[in-house]
């Protein structure tokens, strides 16, 4: 799946935001944005190579022409999967959408009730009021602290899609943004288990994004979150963001390090080669994040890529 990046307007500001250095690049001008006119073009170049595209930002409710987009996509036959915080007035565009007639679903990333103000979680209640029946949640650790219980509580409270994808806060390639430390791997991975365990009970499933790593669990723990039925690999690929001009990037951290004008390669597989030879050639054949990757029988056998590559560009391994 490939992501368009629509927009730089945001409302939300979350401290672990992977997404700044692509509004600094642009001199922080907020509303330069991917054009409609630069997604069929996109198409154009591909014909039938997506089944289904994540629309991000950004927000993409202020995104001015969501609904041309929606539109694009549903003629293509491609599915659209909206990363939003719903926090938002529901986009007009959205409010008449049926969706029995036009397949999409959303992602929303939640925090507790104490991180919105009023207006922002009544525009989250009343879209989970329309669109509970094709929303799952989607949470970033930070604070490994933290209690995700409250998940439990709105996926029941509001019906959702009983599944919650979660990430690690990542760093951005050279810094700008709060993230889970390395060296806090360990406690990361019993943070996980607990979750997991805890999901379980409720009849959650977890899947996890990219950027976990096999050493942060010890073998009791893996067992433990098979067991939970948690969807969980270890790995580092291109997720391709394609965002204003057509520009795309391997993931976010990475955006600093390389960008590939889509147009240039013949389709998506060659664009993915593109950035895989790209990660090779810049990272040395030394992709993981730790001295003891270089020997370490799960990175012998790809069961684990080392981690996030954005912890390299600290200079630690
Ligand atoms: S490859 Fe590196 S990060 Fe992955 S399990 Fe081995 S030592 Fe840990
Ligand atoms: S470098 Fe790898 S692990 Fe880190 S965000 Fe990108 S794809 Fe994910």
């Amino acid at each position: 799946m490939a992501n368009l990046y629509l927009t730089h307007k945001c409302n939300r500001g979350c401290p672990f935001c992977f997404a700044r250095k692509v509004l600094k690049e642009s001199g922080g001008n907020v509303d330069e944005l991917l054009t409609v006119g630069d997604i069929k073009a996109l198409f154009a170049h591909f014909p039938g190579q997506f089944r289904e595209i994540g629309l991000l930002g950004g927000e993409p409710f202020l995104y001015p022409y969501l609904g041309e987009v929606l539109e694009l996509l549903w003629q293509q036959n491609i599915m659209p999967k909206v990363f939003t915080s719903a926090t938002n007035p529901l986009p007009e565009t959205l409010r008449d959408v049926d969706i029995t007639r036009h397949p999409l679903s959303f992602v929303v990333n939640v925090g507790t009730k104490d991180s919105y103000t009023g207006e922002q979680y009544e525009n989250l209640i009343g879209f989970f009021a329309k669109f509970h029946a094709v929303s799952s949640l989607s949470y970033t650790i930070l604070d490994l602290d933290a209690d995700p219980s409250f998940l439990f509580e709105v996926i029941d409270r509001f019906q959702l899609l009983r599944s919650v994808r979660v990430g690690v806060a990542l760093p951005i390639y050279k810094g700008g943004n709060q993230y889970v430390d390395k060296q806090d791997y360990k406690k990361l991975g019993k943070f996980m288990v607990r979750f997991a365990r805890a999901a379980h009970e409720k009849s959650v499933i977890l899947g996890m994004d990219c950027g976990f790593t096999a050493c942060m669990f010890t073998p009791t723990e893996v067992g433990a979150l098979q067991r939970s039925g948690v969807r969980f690999s270890f790995v580092c690929g291109a997720a391709i963001d394609i965002g204003p001009g057509l520009k795309a990037w391997n993931c976010f951290p990475l955006f600093q390090l390389h960008k590939e004008n889509v147009l240039e390669s013949k389709n998506v597989n060659e664009l993915i080669r593109k950035f895989d030879a790209n990660m090779e050639a810049y990272f040395n054949h030394r992709a993981g994040i730790f001295p003891e990757c270089d020997d370490c029988k799960y990175y012998k056998r790809q069961a684990c890529a080392g981690g996030c590559k954005s912890f390299k560009s600290f200079g630690y391994a």
